[in-house]
């Protein structure tokens, strides 16, 4: 049967996202501390850990009220570009909510496609450029050849986590045109991009949870 989820399992899921961040503190911190100013995970584990502090009202929530409250929650409470990107995207894909009762294959593409088309409006980005754009860009683009090709949700769902990460691995040898990266004198070539890393760490921690749900 296809997947379907709701705001309950949403919120599961964003609780394995957040413990997946305590383990990755030191190299994402890392990673943009080599290309960056070093605070992205910070900016992240603040964003996400109010979210849990929420968790209990956004499982009640319907899924576009529970999208809006945590694009609120992100806007107001990350710092950087992560906090007005990922605020923005949220309450992009909260548009596409509108009396959706469940997420299953067609809603989960509407709100990737939908959060990519605002961070690429939102931060004047393009394919290629060196950040998390790069890891949303070919998820999405293979969550639409996979619902086309009517694949199963096992495969649908692995491919997606794996366009992911190597969209995340890809930006290793990109140049940066934005975000911080793009103020180096290599524009951080040798370097993964932190938001590009998260991005994809966000997509296959649903992904999985979804497959082992
Ligand atoms: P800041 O860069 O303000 O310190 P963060 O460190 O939280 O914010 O986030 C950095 C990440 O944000 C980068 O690794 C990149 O993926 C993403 N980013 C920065 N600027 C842009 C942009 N204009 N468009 C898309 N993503 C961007
Ligand atoms: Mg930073």
């Amino acid at each position: 049967m296809a997947f379907k989820i709701n705001s309950s399992d949403y919120v599961e899921y964003l609780k394995a996202f957040y413990n997946l961040l305590q383990e990755e503190k030191d190299y994402i911190t890392e990673l943009d501390l080599a290309t960056g100013d070093g605070d992205h995970w910070l900016n992240m584990n603040t964003g996400f850990g109010e979210l849990l502090k929420s968790a209990d009202q956004i499982k009640d929530m319907n899924l576009q009220d529970a999208f809006k409250k945590i694009s609120m929650t992100l806007m107001s409470k990350v710092g950087g570009s992560s906090g007005v990107l990922y605020g923005g995207a949220y309450m992009a894909a909260a548009k596409t909510l509108d009396g959706v009762e469940y997420i299953g294959r067609d809603e989960l593409y509407n709100i990737y496609d939908a959060m990519l088309a605002d961070i690429m409006k939102r931060g004047k980005t393009e394919v290629g450029q060196k950040t998390m754009v790069d890891a949303l860009a070919p998820a999405v683009e293979e969550l639409k050849t996979k619902i086309q090709g009517q694949a199963d949700d096992k495969e649908l769902l692995e491919s997606l986590a794996k366009a992911a990460t190597e969209g995340a691995n890809a930006t290793k040898e990109m140049e940066a045109l934005r975000g911080r990266a793009s103020y180096q004198a290599n524009k951080g070539v040798g370097h993964l991009d932190p938001g590009a890393v998260t991005m994809a760490y966000q997509i296959e921690t649903l992904c999985n949870y979804i497959l082992q749900k």
